[in-house]
C-alpha cells in the first residue's frame, strides 16, 4: 500500500517518540519536504522513513551531474511520494532541459509520483531518434520560435536577432516579471542561470552552457532546429523591429554624404528608426550568418 506523505511522517514521529535512546524530533522532523541524498549521505531522517529510488540521465544531461555520478545508476533517497520534477532539480538539472522521463519503462510527465523502488530514467531533447510512443513533457515545439534572452545574454540576443528571430532582452529586469513576460508572449526563456529555469512556472526554456556567443548562438540553432526558418537581415539588432527597405530620397537627410555616395540600397527599422545598408559592418555579418548557419546543418 502507498501512503500519503503526511500519514507516513506522522507514523514515524510516534514510533521515534517513544523511542527512549533518541530525543523527539524537531518539528521540521515532521514537516519537511522530501530529502535526497546520495547513497549513504546522512539524513536527518531515520532510513525507515526514506524511499530509494534509482535515477538515470542519459546523453549530454550528464553534463549536470559530478564527474563520479555520470552514465551510472544513481540513488537517490526521498520521501515518498515525491514528484519526478524535485528528484530530478535536485540532482542540478533544469526541467527545462528533459524531454522524456521513463518511470519503470513507461512515460510520465514532470509531476508524477516517485515511490520507493522506482526506477526513472531521463532524456534530453532528442534529435533524430522516433519517440512517437512516448510521452513528450511539452506538447510541441511553440509555433514560431521566439525568445526572451535574460540580462546576461545581450550579444546572443544581437545574433539571433540578425538571423530573423523575435528575441526580446531587457537588462533590468526580475525573474518573476521575465517568467511572466515570457509565458504571456509564448516565448522560450534563453538563461545562463539554472535556477531560473527551475522555477515551475517556466515552460520552455533553454540552459545557455558558454560562455562564448557565437557557441551560445550555435547550441540554440541545434536545440531549437533554427537554420531552416532563418531569415537574415529582417530585424534590427538593436530593437527587435521589422526592417523594411526605403528608397534613398528618404534616408539622404539623416545620412553622412560618404555614404550615400557609395551606397544605393537602404533600410530602416520600423521601430527605432536605425538605418542599415551593406557597407563592410554588413560583410562580417555575412560571414557569421554564413558560419553559423553551416555548422548547425
Ligand atoms: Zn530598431
Amino acid at each position: 500500500m502507498r501512503w500519503p506523505s503526511s500519514l507516513f511522517s506522522t507514523v514515524s514521529y510516534t514510533e521515534r517518540a517513544g523511542s527512549l535512546s533518541s530525543p523527539p524530533p524537531q518539528s521540521a522532523d515532521i514537516e519537511t519536504g522530501p530529502l535526497i541524498g546520495l547513497d549513504g549521505r546522512e539524513s536527518n531522517h531515520a532510513a525507515h522513513d526514506m524511499a530509494l529510488a534509482t535515477l538515470r540521465f542519459y546523453e549530454e544531461l550528464n553534463d549536470y551531474l559530478p564527474a563520479q555520478m555520470r552514465k551510472r545508476d544513481i540513488a537517490v533517497h526521498f520521501e515518498p511520494p515525491c514528484p519526478i520534477r524535485h528528484l530530478i532539480e535536485t540532482q542540478g538539472v533544469p526541467h527545462t532541459e528533459v524531454e522524456i522521463i521513463l518511470l519503470n519503462g513507461v512515460s510520465v510527465d514532470l509531476e508524477a509520483p516517485v515511490y520507493d523502488a522506482d526506477r526513472v530514467s531521463i532524456y534530453p531533447m532528442f534529435e533524430a531518434l522516433d519517440v512517437t510512443p512516448l510521452l513528450r513533457l511539452r506538447p510541441g515545439p511553440l509555433r514560431e520560435p521566439r525568445f526572451f534572452a535574460d540580462a546576461q545574454l545581450g550579444r546572443l540576443t544581437r545574433y539571433l536577432r540578425l538571423l530573423g528571430f523575435d528575441t526580446l532582452y531587457e537588462n533590468r529586469i526580475d525573474d518573476a516579471d521575465l517568467v511572466q513576460k515570457a509565458t504571456a508572449g509564448q516565448r522560450i526563456i534563453l538563461s545562463r542561470d539554472r535556477a531560473l529555469l527551475m522555477r515551475r512556472d517556466v515552460s520552455h526554456g533553454c540552459h545557455i552552457r558558454n560562455d562564448n556567443p557565437m557557441q551560445q548562438l550555435s547550441q540554440v540553432i541545434r536545440r531549437c532546429d533554427l537554420s531552416r526558418v532563418s531569415r537574415p537581415f529582417t530585424r534590427c539588432m538593436e530593437c527587435n523591429g521589422p526592417i523594411e527597405a526605403v528608397s534613398k530620397q528618404d534616408v539622404a537627410t539623416t545620412l553622412e554624404p560618404e555614404t550615400l555616395a557609395c551606397f544605393e540600397s537602404f533600410w530602416r527599422c520600423g521601430d527605432c528608426g536605425h538605418i542599415y545598408w551593406k557597407g563592410s559592418h554588413y560583410e562580417r555579418l555575412q560571414r557569421l550568418v554564413t558560419a553559423v548557419l553551416n555548422d548547425a546543418r
